[in-house]
């Protein structure tokens, strides 16, 4: 059985192409790029863009310990409908990913369940509990591609460097999460104007910036490369752009609520306006945008994190921070950033497949005759309005329910096979 894709644009970064072109899919590999093609199933992709499937290297599945808000088979539908073919899932479970066991069981559940790949991160440090580090070359080993105590900090300095310099070591790319939790401790929404006005405890930005420059210092000292997740703020931005300059070996990346909204979204006491680090302010948006503009922001990852409406429907300091993003983050980066011009739809496509991949060595993010054929199609110009019945995730807790977005996929193929149609 063969699969034609024909008349749509192919935009693959990794090659450079942008043009037409046909594309020829056999047992689930790329089996031809251009010239005529032929196959026993057509997809007629008119009026559509045909890139790689999409990379996220920042979601939280939830499985083991917390399988209603999401699991690795609802997670990797959510992914597929996303359009994502390759995600790094996050450590953070009941037990947490911390040994190679752990990490084993991950792969082996994402084998039988999930429909897309899922690339566990393991944690930095055993337990998450940032003291002794976990045992980076058997998880290596066993199939870790990053370590990463996301959810929570790091606070010993000592144990940075030591987990820089052994994930360098195991060839893992260590992620950080950057947050002072002493000066975090208590805050619900980002410490400002707005929070004074809603009377809701703040998270001084300070919190994050301390960490990301702590971290970049160390990484600078150690000669190591270093991912920093999730950058919110305009000083975040720069302290990695001045550590760049400074030939310093680190990336980061952003998400689309990052840009999308400010922490004005708190006004209506939606938890769905919650999550850690918080929304920041207009300033930090432009800044944000501004990162992504000049290459200082090298990816951008959704963060998904899935929490049950039950959970959910509290008040809002109770409330548990994070948000759903996989099936919405194309829509909001061409929506946010390509509309209004930006950024070209290459360079989108771009931060959403090779960049995320190259920072975890995925080798997925690409087109090419003879490899996977993991790719998304879809129809830059159609709207669409997000609705929580239609969500394949498990979880409802989406900010941009009721928004209307540009750009819509209509197929994901994960290797070959076809996990998602609109
Ligand atoms: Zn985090």
């Amino acid at each position: 059985m063969s699969l034609a894709i024909v008349n749509g644009r192919v935009i693959d970064p990794a090659s450079g192409f942008s043009e037409p072109m046909d594309l020829l899919v056999k047992d689930g590999v790329i089996a031809k790029m251009g010239g005529k093609v032929k196959g026993t199933q057509t997809i007629d992709a008119q009026g559509c863009v045909v890139c790689p499937g999409l990379v996220d290297i920042h979601v939280h599945f939830r499985e083991p310990g917390f399988e209603s808000k999401e699991t690795i088979a609802s997670g990797s539908r959510a992914a597929a409908r996303g359009g994502f073919t390759t995600v790094v899932t996050m450590a953070n479970t009941r037990p947490v990913i911390d040994n190679a066991g752990m990490v084993e069981f991950i792969i082996r559940r994402a084998r039988e369940t999930a429909c897309i790949k899922v690339r566990p991160a393991a944690c930095a440090t055993k337990g998450m509990e940032g003291a002794e580090i976990t045992e980076m070359a058997e998880l290596k080993e066993v199939g870790a591609v990053a370590v990463t105590d996301d959810g929570r900090d790091i606070a010993s300095s000592a144990v940075m460097r030591r987990v820089l310099q052994y994930a360098d070591m195991a060839g893992l790319t260590p992620m950080t999460h950057n947050e002072d939790e002493t000066l975090a401790e208590g805050g619900a929404m980002n410490e400002g104007f707005t929070s004074t006005v809603l009377g809701i405890p703040g998270i001084p930005k300070a919190a994050e910036e301390i960490r990301i420059d702590r971290n970049v210092r160390l990484a600078e000292m150690t000669g190591t490369r270093l991912h920093v997740q999730h950058v919110t703020s305009a000083e975040g931005v720069d302290i990695v752009r001045r550590a760049k300059a400074r030939g310093v070996r680190v990336t980061c990346e952003t998400a689309p609520h990052y840009w999308m909204l400010t922490d004005d979204a708190v006004r209506e006491f939606d938890t769905n306006a919650k999550m850690n680090p918080p929304l920041r302010e207009q300033a930090d948006v432009n800044a944000i945008i501004a990162g992504i503009k000049d290459g200082t922001i090298d990816c951008i990852a959704t963060d998904h994190a899935p929490h049950t409406p039950t959970e959910k429907n509290v008040e809002f300091d109770l409330a548990p921070f994070g948000i759903i993003g996989l099936e919405t983050a194309l829509g909001l980066v061409i929506t946010g950033l390509v509309e209004p011009g930006h950024i070209t739809l290459e360079r989108a496509i771009a931060l959403m497949t090779a960049a995320p991949s190259a920072i975890c060595n995925l080798g997925a993010g690409a087109l090419r005759e003879g490899g996977p054929a993991d790719i998304c199609i879809f129809d830059p110009a159609a709207a669409w309005t997000v609705r929580a019945e239609d969500f394949a995730s498990l979880s409802r807790n989406s900010p941009f329910i009721g928004a209307t977005l540009k750009g819509k996929v209509r197929y994901t193929l994960c290797d070959g096979r076809i996990v998602y149609h609109d």
